[in-house]
């Protein structure tokens, strides 16, 4: 069995993918081809914002909007303390403070009431200016976006959605990556809308920031790209990926995200009684980049993964430690406030295999081994 099944994906893509792929190297327009302008088109108009800048990963995504708005020393970058590395490197990197705000047990996502009081606590001391909050689709699942914008506004930070993983979620009719100010994206291949190999996409509906992405993307360049006017970044997004994207982009619209949203209610309804499983909130859509169910402790989430890995079936644990208590974090500017809810998950959580091509005899297979360790 396969945690995230993309041979399977790819046997089915094929045809398309195919002569896809073979136009492209037919064409030899390996740079900028006319792919990757057409698919840009294709993803704003799916998300529905103005501009989709396309570029090399969703971590260059955040650092091009950090650019934008010009974060750096002495500014305070709010971050939840449990996803993955590149939501808090990408404003250290920048030279900015990351602030770690804890998450909400429920949705796995940043706590609202947790960032107010962090903002509040960086206001009081008063040697950072709060700028951006960097709100993340953890698994799925768009953040609060109702009470983080409130927080915004109270305070006046800017937003910058990490929708790496939220690619296809909604709230309501509005769909992720139109959340934030600016929002990104990852098409790393395991994301919910992946390619075969790195790809990213910045969103904003502000037509002098996407100006500024689309310069920093490449080289600072001004009217051509032999004219720099700013000092930027070679961060594009190849024709071949962008080609790729157009039939998993198909796909991921006409069949995939249906799909996995099945397999979810499969799982939840299979195993609701027996553990801990990812709750949805009302009005919420998820589009399922993980599903991560929550054990009683670590003695027996380990057990329980130990047990399936002897039956062939692959977990994952996302994330083992807390942002803050990385390696990286210790002895350099940032902030800790009380992230106790991250330190539980990180314990407790355990991801079971999930991709839009799981059949139910595997999922049986799973549920079967869970009720079969925890009920012994
Ligand atoms: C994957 C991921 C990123 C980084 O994306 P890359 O394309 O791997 O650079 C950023 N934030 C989150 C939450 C992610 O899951």
């Amino acid at each position: 069995m396969q945690f995230r099944d993309l041979q399977k994906q790819y046997q089915i893509l094929k045809p398309d993918m195919d002569i896809a792929i073979g136009k492209v190297l037919a064409d030899g327009n390996f740079i900028s081809g006319r792919q990757v302008a057409e698919l840009e088109d294709q993803l704003a108009a799916y998300v529905g914002v103005k501009h989709c800048i396309a570029c090399g990963n969703g971590t260059d995504a955040l650092t091009l909007a950090l650019m934008v708005w010009d974060i750096g020393s002495g500014d305070a970058v709010f971050v939840p303390d449990f996803t993955f590395f590149a939501s808090g490197e990408t404003p250290a990197y920048e030279g900015a403070t990351p602030v770690f705000v804890d998450v909400e047990e429920d949705t796995f996502n940043m706590s609202p009431t947790s960032l107010e009081e962090a903002v509040l606590k960086i206001k009081e001391e008063g040697k950072l200016r709060p700028r951006v909050i960097v709100a993340v689709d953890l698994f799925g699942q768009p953040a609060d976006y109702t009470r983080i914008r409130q927080i915004a506004e109270k305070y006046d930070l800017l937003i910058l959605e990490d929708g790496a993983q939220g690619f296809g979620g909604q709230i309501g009719e509005q769909r992720a990556c139109s959340f934030g100010d600016i929002s990104t994206t990852s098409f790393f291949p395991a994301k919910p809308l992946g390619c075969y190999g790195d790809g990213g996409a910045v969103f904003t509906d502000r037509d002098e920031w996407a100006e500024l992405l689309r310069s920093y993307r490449v080289h600072g360049k001004g009217t051509d790209k032999y004219d720099n006017v700013r000092i930027g970044m070679n961060s594009r997004l190849d024709t071949l990926q962008a080609a790729v994207l157009q039939v998993k982009l198909k796909a991921f619209e006409e069949n995939e995200l249906t799909a996995v949203n099945r397999a979810a209610d499969f799982y939840t309804k299979k195993l609701g009684t027996i553990v801990k499983t990812p709750e949805v909130g009302e009005n919420f859509f998820s589009s399922w980049a993980q599903y991560s169910i929550l054990l009683r402790d670590e003695a027996e989430r380990d057990g329980l993964q130990a047990h399936l890995k002897g039956k062939g079936i692959p977990t994952m644990v996302y994330y083992p430690k807390p942002m803050s208590r990385q390696g990286a974090f210790q002895g350099i500017d940032c902030v800790k406030t009380d992230l106790s809810v991250t330190a539980d998950l990180c314990t407790r959580v355990l991801a079971l295999p999930m991709h839009p091509y799981i059949t139910e005899e595997e999922q049986n297979q799973v549920v079967g081994e869970i009720k079969a360790y925890i009920c012994q």
